[in-house]
């Protein structure tokens, strides 16, 4: 299920004042399995890339394949894109809904047309997989902590069984605690699964140690795509847009990838 941008271009309000160019020249492949880091700051472009990978927008000029098939190409099944490529908005918990959390967690499979019995299966397994214990599971999600209402979002794409999952910041507006929590249940989803992970975010701290690759985005262009020890080596050019992290993110990287568990709700100690 890899994914291949070729020459992506997308211009939001195209041939009017407001016209704005938002991706510009974007040629990458992502391919299935891995775990993607996007980063870059506020207004790079990130949203808009990922509302690509599952239709939602369409490029003003470029081609997008999925496993190989052109996505705009005629006849392409846009519905049964967006059944493998679940997106996960920013703020997901604002689209929770139904009176408890087993059942807004149903709510996509049962769109799908799925029964009763196969939907309850698959919410309860995405709850499983997002780590919420199984006493909120006749909660109210508006009942929930910040972190408990994300990972209930969360599921409720999982629920879908997606081949690609897309989180665009998942961490925004939480806590430390929160924000920590939430990455390592997303590394944990990505080891558990053959799943490609795509997680947006703006913070080089958060998805660095993670990643296999970063696709660092800058103005609507595509600065680096690589493993992140790569990216790295760019230190300065990072540092020169805003986009360094301390070294010791970089460290940890390593660290978590070589299996090591990094605790970072503990403050590194400062020198004596
Ligand atoms: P990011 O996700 O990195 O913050 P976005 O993809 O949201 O960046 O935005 C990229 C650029 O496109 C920004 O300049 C933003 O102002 C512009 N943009 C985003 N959404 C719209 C929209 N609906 N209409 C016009 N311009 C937009």
């Amino acid at each position: 299920m890899s994914i291949k941008l070729e020459h992506l271009n997308y211009v939001y309000s195209q041939k009017t004042a407001y016209e704005k160019k938002a991706l510009n020249d974007i040629s990458l492949e992502i391919p299935h399995g891995e775990f993607v880091g996007i980063i870059g700051h506020t207004g790079s472009g990130k949203s808009t890339l990922i509302q690509h990978l599952n239709g939602l927008l369409r490029a003003t000029s470029g081609a997008l394949y999925y496993n190989g098939e052109n996505i705009y190409g005629e006849g392409y099944s846009m519905g049964k894109l967006r059944n493998e490529v679940g997106l996960v908005f920013q703020y997901p918990e604002h689209q929770l809904f139904e009176i408890d959390v087993l059942t807004d967690v149903c709510f996509g499979p049962k769109n799908q047309g799925l029964c009763q019995e196969e939907c309850k299966e698959r919410a309860l397994e995405a709850l499983h997989l997002v780590g919420l214990k199984e006493k909120y599971y006749k909660s109210s999600p508006f009942e929930l902590s910040g972190g408990q209402k994300r990972r209930v979002a969360i599921a409720g794409v999982l629920a879908m069984r997606p081949k690609v999952l897309v989180l665009d910041e998942p961490t925004a507006g939480l806590d430390p605690k929160g924000r920590d929590d939430i990455l390592d249940q997303i590394a944990f989803l990505h080891k558990e699964s053959d799943m490609t992970v795509i997680l947006v975010s703006h913070s080089m701290e958060d998805i660095a140690r993670y990643a296999d690759r970063l696709i660092v985005m800058n103005k609507g262009t595509v600065m680096y795509y690589d493993e992140p020890k790569k990216v790295f080596e760019h230190y300065q050019e990072l540092e020169q847009v805003g986009l360094a992290a301390p070294q010791v993110t970089y460290i940890m990287h390593d660290l978590v990838k070589s299996g090591i568990p990094v605790r970072t709700d503990v403050t590194t100690v400062s020198e004596a």
